[in-house]
This record gives C-alpha cells, structure tokens and sequence, in this order.
C-alpha cells in the first residue's frame, strides 16, 4: 500500500512525501478511506501509531474545495503539547494548500489568538479551555465547522474535560463529520462516542496494547534507593535519549536537578512551567542539547520525539493508560525501545492491574551489580524470570557531544567486549 492509492490531492502527495512518509501506517490505511467517504470514525489507537496524519489528511483533502477562511474543521485535544503537535502535522501536511491551522491553547496571549482567528483559518487545533474562552467571548464563530475530531478523548474525560466538551459540541451545527480517538474504551468513553457518532466506522490498533517493538521490564526497588539505582541504571547502561516519569511536579524538578548534578544533561517538562519554559525543554530534547528529560503525565502529554531509546517509570503511573502512554513513547515508527518501571511494595496491585490488562508479565529484572542490601527484589513481585539487566549493547550517536554521552559511549563500546 502507498498513499498514492488514496487518490488524495497532488499538494498533499507532495507533501508527504516531503514529510518522508512512503509508506501508510495501519490505522492511516483503515482509516483514511473512511474518511475520504465522509464517514464519523472511531479510532481506538494510542500515541505513535500515526493517527494524527489518519485525520488530518482527509480533513485538509476535503477543505482543498469550499469556502476558506473561516474554521470548518474543529480538532480538540487534552494539552497544549498535542495540540502544538497536531498543528505542526496540519501545518506541514497542508503546506502546498491554501489551508490555514492554528492552535489554541491556554498559558500564551489571547490576543495573539484573536488576531489570528480574525485574518482566518480553516483548521482550529484546541484545548478545551481556552477554546471555551473564545466562545465566551465571541472571537470564534463555531457556526461553518463540517469536521469535528476529539483526540486522546480517553484523557480529555480523565482531565475532567467532559463538560467543557459537551458545550462546545453544542456550538457547532449538528451536520458534520465525527472522528473521535482514545487509547482506551472505558464505558463512560464509549457513552459519550455513541452521542457524538452517527453510523461510525471502527478502526481498532493495537488496543491496550503497547507498541511490540518496546520491551519492558520491572524493576522491585526498595523506596529509599529509587534514585541511587536509577544512577546506577545510567552509569551502567548504553542509553540513548531518556524520557524518566515521575509522579507529581514536584517530584519532576527535584529529580531533574538531582541528575543534572550527577553530571546527566537533563532538561525538565511539568504543569508549572510557563509554556515557553516548556517550548524550551522539548527543543532541547529534540535537538539533542539534553538526553534527560524528566517529565509529568500530563506535561508529557503529546511530546513527539523521535528515537528515545528508554521510557523510566520512576513512580509507578496511576493507571493502566497512563502506563500505556506513557511508554508508547519509545518503540516508535518501527524502532526498537526499552520501558522500565521501578515498583516499590505498594505498587503490587498497579503492576497486576497492568499486567492483566496488557495479559502479560513484565520480566522482572535486578540491577546487576547493585547492593540491595536486605531487600530481595525476585521476592517483592514473583514473576517470570527474575533476571539480571544486561546493559544494552548499543552505541548510541548523540547530538550533544556533552561529557555523559562520550562517557556512555565508551561504556557501550566496552560492553561489547563483555
Ligand atoms: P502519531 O501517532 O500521530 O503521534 O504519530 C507518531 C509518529 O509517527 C509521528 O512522528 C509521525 O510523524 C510519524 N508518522 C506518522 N505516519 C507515518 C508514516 N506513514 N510513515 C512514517 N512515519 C509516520
């Protein structure tokens, strides 16, 4: 399959292929022509997957024909991360077109919004929030949108914007086209897609289930030598860029500041932060500058990096979801990745709940070399095989050229003579 076989515009062809796409990922390929048809879609497929292009394609296809200048195609997002993210696709994929995209999220000048609203686009990326803000204000008319997409609808729910959604719904005409997204199917999820849905087609990738090209592992850690065996972790391990969760924002600057201490270029992403502060952050992981980057759920929320080669649980994410999203991050676009999570005793029931939904055991792993003292991580959460880590024998080619990653280097080099 190749995207020439969807018959789509010769400025968007282009585009793709200027995008470096050749070849249409699952869900673009049963999605897509859905799409074109005109049909509401529900897509169950989580970050990394391609979906963004699954959508945007055919609504910058159908908006290539009517009135421009005026939003008709409405995409809400849960962050301001996915919906930049969501902007940056439309933006490139709609390049050789005459379409216009902007995003609208909270934490920037609204001004700068309005202004841009006021000269005209087509496609309005937003969060909930601010976009309601707008409608409040009555510097965006809802009243020409043919497309309607809710993306990671599944989040939007958990970050309590259901009702902020079921009013913006309420401002855009009945006639439209529906697509609606989400990592998991929840009922009250699967509730609010059949109000919304007229007749939808129903694509289904990989639901729940974690990229294949991740491999993931548990690390038992007693809590008081969490961060002492994450150093270890990196001192001994070939890693490429590292993307560590941890539990609250707090918890996310202390740990940043703690490995840029150790001599780790770690740059930081959580809620506190203003939004150029974490413009900043994701620059400087994409560029290379910094092969840390520690990060909250929801700052986290969308970031597309290319090529990180470890996701780090250092907390335990809250849910299943959350454990999916999260390592949906590495492994992507084919390449291969590593998740680990260290678990410390109150975790038990996290880790089951987990491995009951993705029906498998993570292989439980120790930190080969590291004194646990009188702590026996095979005994905390019996599992397959407890085995010892093997460092990764890669070597990994950084940007930064900083003092970790030559040191990393070596050691990967050194691993190989092992
Ligand atoms: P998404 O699931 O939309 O966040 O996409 C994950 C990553 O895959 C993004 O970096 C996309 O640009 C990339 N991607 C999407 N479609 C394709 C494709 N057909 N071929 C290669 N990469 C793609």
């Amino acid at each position: 399959m190749n995207f020439e076989q969807f018959n789509l515009d010769a400025r968007l062809l282009k585009a793709v292929q200027q995008f470096g796409y050749t070849t249409p990922t699952p869900i673009q390929e049963q999605a897509i022509p859905h799409l074109l048809a005109g049909r509401d879609l529900m897509g169950l497929a989580q970050t990394g997957t391609g979906k963004t292009a699954a959508f945007i394609l055919p609504i910058l296809q159908h908006l290539t024909t009517g009135t421009l200048r005026q939003p008709r195609a409405l995409i809400l997002a849960p962050t301001r991360e996915l919906a930049e993210q969501i902007y940056e696709h439309s933006h490139a994929l709609g390049k050789f077109t005459p379409v216009r995209s902007t995003a609208i999220y909270g934490g920037v000048s609204k001004n700068k919004q309005i202004d841009r609203l006021r000269r005209g686009v087509e496609i309005v990326i937003a969060c909930p929030g601010r976009l309601l803000d707008h409608i409040d204000s009555g510097t965006i008319d809802l009243s020409h949108v043919e497309i309607v997409v809710l993306d990671e609808a599944d989040r939007m729910c958990d970050m309590g914007f259901l009702p902020d959604i079921r009013r913006i719904l309420k401002k855009v005409p009945q006639r439209k086209q529906s697509m609606f997204f989400s990592a998991t199917m929840p009922d009250d999820i699967r509730k609010l897609s059949q109000s919304i849905l007229k007749n939808p087609a129903e694509v289904q990738i990989d639901m729940n289930a974690p990229a294949k090209t991740v491999s993931h592992a548990l690390y038992p850690v007693p809590t008081d030598k969490k961060k002492v065996i994450l150093f270890s972790f990196l001192q001994q391990t070939g890693t490429g860029r590292v993307l560590i969760f941890t539990r609250t924002k707090h918890r996310a600057r202390s740990l940043g500041r703690d490995l840029e201490n150790k001599g780790f270029n770690t740059v930081v992403l959580q809620g506190n932060m203003s939004q150029n502060a974490r413009q900043q952050s994701i620059n400087s992981f994409k560029a290379g500058k910094a092969d840390f980057l520690v990060a909250t759920d929801i700052a986290a929320r969308g970031i597309d990096v290319q090529d990180i080669s470890h996701v780090i649980n250092y907390d335990m994410p809250d849910t299943v979801d959350a454990y999916t999203h999260r390592i949906g991050r590495t492994g992507r676009a084919e390449q291969t990745g590593e998740a680990l999570t260290f678990a410390v005793q109150e975790d038990a029931d996290q880790v089951y709940q987990i491995e009951k939904v993705l029906k498998t055991k993570l292989e439980r792993r120790r930190l080969a070399g590291f004194d646990y003292g009188s702590f026996e991580p095979e005994r905390q959460f019996p599992g397959r095989s407890a085995q010892h880590s093997q460092p990764k024998r890669t070597n990994y080619n950084h940007g930064s050229g900083g003092n970790h990653s030559q040191n990393r280097n070596k050691r990967s080099y050194s691993n190989r003579s092992n």
